[in-house]
C-alpha cells in the first residue's frame, strides 16, 4: 500500500538529497509546502528553474554570476594583479564582507580529495595556470581553507605555481585550524588577509 502520495514522496526524496537535510526534515519541508498555497510552490519552482538558466560561472573567475564576466572581474577599480584563489564562491562572498580586499579571485570549486577521487583536473587548476601565464597576475593570495584538505590543496598550488613569475602568498594567522573559512567572522577573516605571508611549500 503506497502511503504517501508518489507526488509528494518525490519532492521528499529529492529534498532529502540535499546536504544537511535528513528524511525527517525533508518530510517537514515537503508538508509545508503543501500546506501553503500553490502560488507559493510556483514561485519556488519557478526560482529553482531560473537557477541555471539565469546563472552561469564567470569566465575570469569561475564564480556564479549572472553576467559574465561577473562583478568583481568587470570592476576596473578593482587590482586585477592580485588574485585571490578560494575554495568554493562562498568564500569569495565572505572575503567580500570584510570590506578589505581589493583584487580579484579564482574560485576552485572544490579541494583536493584523493578518497573522494578529486584531482588537479577536478578543480579549477589548469585554468589558474593558464591565468596566471596569460594574464597580468604579479601576485597570488592561497586563501584556502586550514582543514587538512585545504591545506594539501594550498601545499599543492604553491609547489605547482613556484616557477611562475608571481609572489606567493597565503592568509596569515586568525583563522583556526580546521576552520572553514566561511565561517569565519569579518574581522578575524579581514586581519588574516591583511597580515598575509610569503607562501611556502610547508606551510
Ligand atoms: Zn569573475
Amino acid at each position: 500500500m503506497q502511503v504517501i502520495p508518489p507526488a509528494l514522496e518525490r519532492l521528499i526524496n529529492t529534498l532529502a538529497g540535499l546536504p544537511g537535510i535528513g528524511e525527517k526534515t525533508a518530510m517537514r519541508l515537503a508538508l509545508t509546502i503543501l500546506r501553503r498555497p500553490p502560488a507559493a510552490a510556483l514561485e519556488l519552482a519557478a526560482a529553482l528553474s531560473a537557477l541555471h538558466t539565469s546563472i552561469q560561472l564567470c569566465s575570469g573567475c569561475f564564480t556564479f554570476s549572472e553576467t559574465d564576466p561577473c562583478a568583481v572581474c568587470a570592476d576596473q577599480r578593482r587590482d586585477g594583479g592580485l588574485i585571490c584563489v578560494v575554495e568554493q564562491p562562498a568564500d569569495l562572498l565572505a572575503i567580500e564582507k570584510t570590506g578589505v580586499y581589493n583584487g580579484h579571485y579564482h574560485i576552485l570549486h572544490g579541494v583536493l580529495s584523493p578518497i573522494d577521487g578529486i584531482g588537479p583536473e577536478e578543480i579549477k587548476v589548469r585554468e589558474l595556470i593558464a591565468r596566471i601565464e596569460n594574464g597580468t597576475a604579479r601576485e597570488i593570495l592561497i586563501a584556502t581553507s586550514s582543514t587538512v584538505p585545504g591545506e594539501a590543496t594550498a601545499s599543492y598550488l604553491i609547489d605547482r605555481l613556484q616557477s611562475k613569475k608571481v609572489k606567493l602568498t597565503r592568509l596569515a594567522c586568525g583563522i583556526p585550524m580546521g576552520m572553514d573559512i566561511k565561517y569565519a567572522d569579518k574581522y578575524t577573516l579581514a586581519k588574516a588577509i591583511e597580515s598575509r605571508g610569503q607562501a611556502t611549500e610547508k606551510s
